[in-house]
């Protein structure tokens, strides 16, 4: 049963009790009535724009593990900045998890089959990324991800079948887009805000400050000083001896973990 539904049946049950007891001729019942509806409106907003909460759907946030693996994820690619990326990659033997959009697969088919020839995971975002996305039905939101799932076997020969979320954000409809094409959704437990950073600093000191083990870092392939903070971060994860890993290669290495998402 998900957070929401569970949700629901509690706030129907003292809804009903409040519209009782105001049947009865309690009068004040009906201000915890409009607390309660509130409250839940809260609640229920809360639940869309944090992907963390798991409120409609579950969601990965952390990858657990005691070998030091941590996971970079850029969303938003392929795109101009995403050679320079694959190159840092590089230099320190880092692993990174691209999310890919459709949109921007077909713009960029070569960048797409490099990242994955140079040992890299690839994921789905969605086709268009439009801010529309929360508001289309499940029959597109179905079709956004079939699509790019498409896209990605195309040009990687390989099937992947995780999907995240455009801004993080999920609702009763994208659960069930999400359920229906059987994606697993992987969130993040740093998110470092680095498109709206100019500086690059205040991401950076972000993501070292909080990094530990079995992290999933958000990061984007278009942020002003993704090349910057990269390699910063690069140089931090080096020195601190954290590993990076592939999402897909976790789930593989740990099977008892990944059999509890089926
Ligand atoms: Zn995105």
């Amino acid at each position: 049963m998900t957070k929401f539904t569970l949700t629901n049946i509690l706030w129907t049950s003292i809804s009903l009790m409040l519209l009782t007891i105001l049947a009865l001729g309690y009068q004040p019942a009906w201000i915890l009535l409009v607390i309660t509806l509130i409250s839940y409106s809260l609640i229920v907003f809360g639940g869309v724009i944090n992907v963390n909460w798991q409120f409609f759907m579950p969601v990965i946030c952390r990858l657990p593990n005691d070998r030091n693996e941590i996971f970079l994820t850029f969303d938003d690619g392929p795109h101009q900045n995403t050679t320079e990326i694959l190159n840092l990659l590089e230099k320190y033997s880092a692993k990174g998890n691209f999310f890919c959009t459709g949109k921007q697969l077909e713009k960029f088919p070569l960048l797409a089959q490099k990242l994955f020839q140079m040992g890299h995971f690839i994921g789905n975002h969605s086709y268009s990324h439009t801010p529309y996305f929360p508001l289309r039905s499940v029959k597109k939101i179905k079709e956004e991800l079939q699509n790019t799932s498409i896209l990605i076997e195309k040009y990687t020969k390989s099937k992947f079948r995780y999907f995240r979320p455009p801004y993080g954000v999920i609702n009763p409809t994208i659960a069930k887009g999400v359920k229906a094409v059987n994606m697993i959704s992987i969130g993040w437990s740093i998110r470092s805000f680095d498109t709206q950073d100019r500086e690059g600093n205040k991401a950076l000191n972000k993501i070292k400050r909080k990094l530990k083990s079995g992290d999933i870092i958000l990061l984007h392939d278009h942020s002003p000083k993704i090349l910057w903070i990269l390699e910063e971060l690069l140089r931090f994860i080096k020195d601190n001896n954290f590993n990076t890993q592939r999402i897909d290669t976790y789930f593989e290495q740990n099977s008892t973990y990944a059999s509890k998402l089926h």
